[in-house]
């Protein structure tokens, strides 16, 4: 087996065994209700890992990932960059925190 992902981005574990199980990826989910045991072990440990079970679907699963990836960095969440000064500004934030230019649509 090949670990994939190790996240707690509960969002991205769910779309991507969503996308495993349509694609028929077989896959295992490690750590998945780890949550309640936080405290009592590293966290790192606890966060939820996602293994693929057959290696020959390595090249698809790895795309899925990816894709996912840029699925969910690129939406309202993304941290932005502002247009004037380049700073980089926090998802949460419609004006530049340093010179006060609105976010960019
Ligand atoms: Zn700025």
């Amino acid at each position: 087996m090949i670990k994939l992902l190790s996240t707690d981005d509960a969002l991205l574990m769910q779309s991507a065994k969503s996308e495993f199980d349509a694609l028929g990826i077989p896959y295992l989910v490690k750590n998945e209700f780890a949550g309640g045991a936080v405290g009592e072990i590293p966290w790192i440990e606890a966060c939820p890992e996602l293994w693929l079970v057959d290696v020959s679907w390595l090249s698809r699963a790895t795309m899925v990932i990816s894709s996912l990836n840029d699925t969910l960095s690129d939406n309202d969440f993304a941290e932005w960059h502002c247009t004037v000064c380049e700073e980089k500004n926090g998802a949460a934030f419609d004006f530049c925190w340093q010179c006060e230019t609105a976010k960019p649509n």
